[in-house]
């Protein structure tokens, strides 16, 4: 079955890949969310950008359209079919996120609010990337703060750089430097991103605003560009399934349901899963397979979109019976025609000890 998999994977049929945005509090993590987001409605096309549970899916229509003004010459080519996007920012998410020791997290966005430099929980933050060996970039955030800013919506920043005045210019360059100086002293080499010669060596500081929008495109395009560059291997689509519990939920009229963020295969309605619980394994049966309705659409409390399958990458709800006891950040997996059940539970069982340590420490 392994091998099957392998003999599948083609650079053409590239899976979308998983970001999540980690750093300290008040950075601007959930506001560079709300931003990139945002579709305008003015131009009507939204381009398809849907959310889903728990992480928000842009295709890449999307992406392109947020990208062309820092795109023009048409020099960066698309190959993943998306990009999915972790909803909640922060350590917790990332830290769930992750498979045998791994990220699940492709890509991560470290923000930095460019008048705080480094605080304590971005340096934590840089700690967990390291440790997960995640390739991230950094939004060097809320740029309209320096003083005397002019606005240019949603621009890109070399262009609204050079339109501000010689001062402004001159207190970017200061905390440019200052930032510079303060991630050398965490050991990682840092530059602007379009002074960034060597992206495996150096990590890249983008600037932006999540008010004004600056700079948004220039995340956009880099973050394809890094998971293009860096990890096309990875990202090769696998029949072989992985799978994480994010979150345990109680839903009126669905009892006891779990948030999963399906990061390769393919996940059906019926297919026997195994994960892990808090009184031992837990074997049961996917009765359904649920995301939002989609944003246009009135929201009805409660009421979802079934699936009778979903494909990787997305972010989906799944209701079974015997749920009440999983725990976020359980592997789980899928009981197929040659496997044996009790095998699997062994093998989800195996990454306990890891996650009750968490547990207990947070
Ligand atoms: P989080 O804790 O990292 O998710 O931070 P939030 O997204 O909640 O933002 C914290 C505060 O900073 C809020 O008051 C935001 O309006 C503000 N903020 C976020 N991004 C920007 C930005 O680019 N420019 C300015 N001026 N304020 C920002």
């Amino acid at each position: 079955q392994h091998e099957e998999a392998l003999a599948a994977r083609s650079k053409d049929n590239l899976r979308s890949p998983i970001c999540c945005i980690l750093g300290h509090v008040d950075t601007g993590k959930t506001k560079l969310l709300d931003k990139i987001r945002q579709t305008n409605v003015q131009e009507g096309e939204a381009g398809g950008i849907t959310q889903q549970i728990g992480a928000t899916y842009f295709p890449v229509e999307a992406i392109k359209q947020k990208t062309e003004v820092v795109n023009q010459d048409g020099s960066l080519e698309f190959n993943v079919p998306g990009l999915l996007v972790i909803d909640t920012p922060g350590h917790e998410s990332f830290t769930n996120l992750r498979s045998r020791g791994s990220s699940l997290c492709n890509i991560a966005i470290l923000v930095v609010d460019i008048m705080h430099g480094l605080e304590p929980q971005t340096i934590e933050s840089i700690r967990l990337l390291r440790d997960r060996k995640t390739p991230f970039i950094v939004a060097l955030n809320k740029i309209d703060r320096l003083y005397g800013w002019k606005d240019i919506p949603n621009n890109g920043f070399q262009d609204s750089l050079s339109k501000q005045s010689k001062a402004v210019q001159n207190e970017f360059k200061e905390r440019l430097a200052q930032t510079k100086l303060a991630f050398a002293e965490q050991s990682l080499n840092a530059e602007l991103f379009y002074e960034n010669k060597n992206m495996s060596r150096y990590v890249s500081l983008v600037p932006t605003s999540a008010h004004t929008g600056e700079g948004i495109p220039d995340m956009l395009k880099l973050l394809i560009t890094l998971t293009q560059q860096r990890m096309a291997e990875k990202l090769m689509y696998l029949s072989e399934l992985e799978c994480t519990v994010l979150e345990v939920k109680v839903i009126e009229g669905l009892g006891t349901t779990i948030d999963v963020v399906l990061s390769n295969g393919v996940l059906r309605e019926g297919d026997r899963i195994v994960l892990c619980g808090l009184n031992g394994p837990i074997a049961t049966t996917v009765r359904a397979l649920l995301t939002p309705q989609p944003l246009k659409e009135l929201r009805v409390k409660g009421s979802y979109v079934h699936h009778k399958e979903v494909k990787a990458a997305l972010g989906v709800k799944i209701a079974a019976n015997d749920l009440e006891n999983a725990i976020a950040g359980s592997r789980l997996l899928v009981v197929g025609p040659d496997d044996d059940e009790e095998d699997l539970e062994e093998e989800v069982m195996s990454d306990l000890e890891g996650l009750l340590n968490k547990v207990e420490k947070s």
